[in-house]
């Protein structure tokens, strides 16, 4: 009898997409702060022409290189051992520079989907919707507050969140947090 294939998500910033420098992570943590409840996850959404440009330019500075394991996670998809997908929660504004780097790390035609947040809902929301409706059993994601609401959701019980982490958060105890991507797919390797 054959196993049954993984299906795996990944988050795009901050996953497959990097920055190693990492100059723009305080500043989406800081903006994000400004507007977050206590309780509640609600993150910054940009409104007005400036915020948005601001927003953008983030991105921009944030996701500059393709991490170290992306090829593997290709050749895996390409040798049917796994399943992937793109998972961005990225907002529709950014829905143009989103298909731009899918097609130039050929996500498009290596991958099995590619999704991004056109509707504008909450990310956590979005991710959490996204992992049900694709059935995933792994998903990658490099923000902890995420990685912590989708962890603990009763509708994802079966589904493994891996946590890439940067260097300000590797103090938090989590079972599954890797420093890079390379490592997350090495992981995820001794699980098939
Ligand atoms: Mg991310």
């Amino acid at each position: 009898m054959s196993k049954k294939v993984l299906s795996i998500g990944l988050d795009l910033d901050g996953v497959i997409l990097y920055n190693p420098l990492r100059v723009a992570r305080p500043l989406i943590a800081s903006f994000k702060n400004i507007v977050a409840y206590k309780r509640r996850m609600k993150f910054y959404y940009p409104k007005t022409f400036w915020e948005k440009q601001i927003w953008k330019l983030i991105h921009y500075l944030s996701s500059l290189f393709v991490a170290d394991g992306f090829r593997d996670i290709i050749k895996l998809t390409r040798n049917k051992k796994i399943r992937s997908y793109v998972v961005s929660a990225r907002y529709s504004m950014l829905g143009v520079d989103f298909r731009r780097w899918i097609k130039k790390i050929k996500a498009d035609s290596s991958l099995s989907g590619c999704y991004y947040n056109a509707g504008d809902k909450q990310p956590h929301l979005f991710k959490q919707k996204m992992i049900e409706k694709l059935n995933l059993d792994i998903y990658v994601e490099d923000n902890y507050d995420i990685v912590r609401y989708l962890s603990q959701s009763a509708k994802l019980k079966k589904v493994k969140i891996v946590w890439i982490y940067n260097i300000l958060d590797r103090h938090i105890d989590y079972p599954y947090k890797f420093p890079t991507l390379k490592a997350a797919v090495e992981f995820i390797e001794t699980t098939l």
